[in-house]
C-alpha cells in the first residue's frame, strides 16, 4: 500500500514512511492510495472470528511488503490483550473501548503503534523522538505504549490545568523514556506546537522526530478493527456476555432487559462516535468502506461543534476549543477532516454521518438517566454519545431500535473521569490499572505556548 499527503496526491511513500514521519512536510495527513477490501471469506466470519484475527485481517493490506506475517501476528497477539466487548444497555449497544491500560479508547492504537516503530526502527542507532500533544487520553496510552521501549523517547505535550489528575499522573508519573511538558495553553495550541517542531528543518537535523497523535497513520489503522468486530457481531445477531472487568459488575439492582438484549442479526449497525480530533469516526469510515456491515455513524459532540456545523452548512469554520467535562473531546480545529476530505465529499458525508452536538448539562442528565434507569455507569465522553443517539431519535431523525440498532462507542471507564462521574452517581468500580497510576508522583516542566520555549525544552 502507498500512501500520500492530503495536500499532495502525487508523491507517495510506503506505510513505513508515512509512519515514522507522522505529519507530511507540507503540513498534511497520510492517507491510503485506496482502502482496500476485506476479502469475502473474512468480511462473512467478522460476527465469530477472534478479535486479533480481526485486526490481523484489517491491518495487512495495509502493510502489504512491508511487514511480515509472521510480525504482524506477534504484534496484534501482544497489544490486544484485552478487547472491545459489545453488550447490551436499555434500547441500544454499548461498544466498550476502555479495557485496556489507560482505560481510554487509544489504547488500541497506542500499543499496535509502539510496536509497529520499535519492529520499524529495528537496528537503528540514532534514538528516534516521538512528540504527542494530548488533550488528555492520548498522552497516557502513548507515554504506556512506549514506556520503556528502547531507542524511543517521548515528549507529551498537554494543556496545563486541562487534564484530570488521574491522566497528568498517566502522562507525567512514568518517567524515564517519557517525559511531559505542561503547556500553558489549550490543546489546540499543543497541537500547533507539535506541527512546528515536525516542519522545523533545523531541529530535525538534530534528532530524529516523529508524532503519535492521531493524525499518525500507524495509529489510525488499528482503529479501524473494533469497528469491525462490534458490526460484525451485531449483524450476526451475537452480544459479549457481561464481562467481569465492566462497570456494571457489583451492581445489586439491575434492570431485567439489562444485558439480555440481542440485536436481530442481518441488519448493519449505526455507530455513534463520541468526538474531538475525528481519528476515531475516520477510522470507522475506514472500516466501513472495508465492507464492515455498519449502516451510518453519528458523530456526536460536545459545544465544540465544528464538525456537525460543518455537516449542516457544508462550510468549515475552525474555531478556538472551549473546556467542557468530556475534554478529551475539547478540540476546535479537528486534525483528522482534512482525512475525512481526501476520501468523501460533503455530499457523501452527510449521507454517512448525522453531526449532533450536546451541552455539559444534557451529558451530566444523560450519565444520571442510565444510572437511574438500569445501573450503568458512562464516563462524559460516552454520554456525549449516549444523549447523542437520544436527541436524534427524539427528532426521528434515527429508526426505531429494532430496524436501526445503534451502539455507542464508549471511549472511556467511567472511573477515569470519576471527577464528574461520582457526584453524580457516586462511585464507578475503579481498574486495577487505574489504581495504580493513581499512586505515582507528577514530574513535567511547564512551558508557554511558544514554539521557541517548546524547541528549548527539546
Ligand atoms: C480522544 C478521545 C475522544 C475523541 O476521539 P477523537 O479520535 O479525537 O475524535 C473521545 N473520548 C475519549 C475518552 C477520548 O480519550
Amino acid at each position: 500500500m502507498r500512501y500520500y499527503s492530503t495536500r499532495n496526491k502525487n508523491e507517495t511513500l510506503s506505510f513505513a514512511q508515512a509512519a515514522l514521519s507522522g505529519l507530511a512536510p507540507d503540513g498534511g495527513l497520510y492517507v491510503p492510495e485506496e482502502i482496500p477490501q476485506y476479502p469475502c471469506m473474512v468480511k462473512s466470519s467478522l460476527g465469530t472470528m477472534d478479535y486479533r484475527d480481526i485486526a490481523f485481517e484489517t491491518i495487512k493490506p495495509y502493510m502489504h511488503d512491508e511487514m511480515p506475517d509472521a510480525t504482524l501476528h506477534d504484534i496484534v497477539q501482544s497489544a490486544y490483550t484485552f478487547s472491545a466487548p459489545l453488550i447490551g444497555v436499555l434500547d441500544r449497544f454499548a461498544l466498550e473501548l476502555f479495557h485496556g491500560p489507560t482505560a481510554a479508547f487509544k489504547d488500541f492504537g497506542a500499543r499496535f503503534m509502539a510496536r509497529t516503530f520499535a519492529w520499524l526502527r529495528r537496528g537503528e542507532d540514532k534514538p528516534l523522538r516521538i512528540l504527542v500533544a494530548t488533550s488528555g487520553d492520548t498522552g497516557g496510552a502513548v507515554a504506556d505504549g512506549f514506556f520503556d521501549v528502547p531507542g524511543i523517547s517521548v515528549t507529551v505535550l498537554y494543556p496545563k490545568g486541562r487534564v484530570t489528575p488521574l491522566q497528568e499522573r498517566q502522562i507525567a508519573g512514568l518517567g524515564k523514556n517519557i517525559s511531559a511538558l505542561a503547556v500553558e495553553g489549550s490543546f489546540d495550541d499543543c497541537q500547533k506546537l507539535v506541527k512546528a517542531a515536525l516542519a522545523d528543518e533545523a531541529l530535525k537535523k538534530r534528532m530524529a522526530l516523529s508524532s503519535a497523535n492521531s493524525i499518525n497513520i500507524s495509529r489510525l489503522i488499528p482503529q479501524a478493527v473494533y469497528y469491525a468486530a462490534a458490526a460484525g457481531r451485531a449483524f450476526a445477531g451475537r452480544i459479549d456476555p457481561d464481562g467481569e472487568a465492566t462497570p456494571r459488575a457489583n451492581l445489586k439492582a439491575r434492570a431485567p432487559e439489562f444485558a439480555s438484549q440481542a440485536p436481530r442479526s442481518g441488519l448493519p449497525i449505526t455507530l455513534c462516535v463520541p468526538s474531538g480530533n475525528f481519528g476515531n469516526l475516520t477510522a470507522g469510515l475506514y472500516a466501513m468502506k472495508m465492507g464492515a456491515p455498519i449502516k451510518r455513524f453519528i458523530a456526536a459532540t460536545n459545544i465544540n461543534k465544528t464538525i456537525p456545523d460543518f455537516l449542516a452548512s457544508g462550510e468549515y469554520l475552525a474555531r478556538v476549543s472551549q473546556a467542557t467535562i468530556s475534554n478529551a473531546m475539547d478540540v476546535g480545529s479537528p486534525s483528522n477532516f482534512e482525512r475525512m476530505t481526501a476520501h468523501f465529499s460533503w455530499e457523501e458525508m452527510r449521507r454517512i454521518i448525522m453531526g449532533v452536538s450536546v451541552s455539559d448539562n444534557e451529558t451530566r442528565q444523560a450519565i444520571v438517566r442510565v444510572h437511574e434507569e438500569v445501573g450503568y455507569f458512562l464516563d462524559p465522553h460516552s454520554a456525549v454519545g449516549w444523549c447523542g443517539v437520544d436527541k436524534l431519535r427524539t427528532e426521528n431523525k434515527i429508526g426505531a431500535e429494532n430496524a436501526e440498532p445503534v451502539g455507542v462507542l464508549c471511549t472511556a471507564h467511567p472511573a477515569k473521569f470519576s471527577e464528574v462521574v461520582q457526584p453524580l452517581v457516586g462511585p464507578a468500580p475503579v481498574p486495577a490499572s487505574l489504581s495504580r497510576a493513581m499512586e505515582r508522583a507528577v514530574h513535567s516542566q511547564t512551558i508557554p505556548a511558544e514554539v521557541s520555549a517548546f524547541i528549548e525544552a527539546l
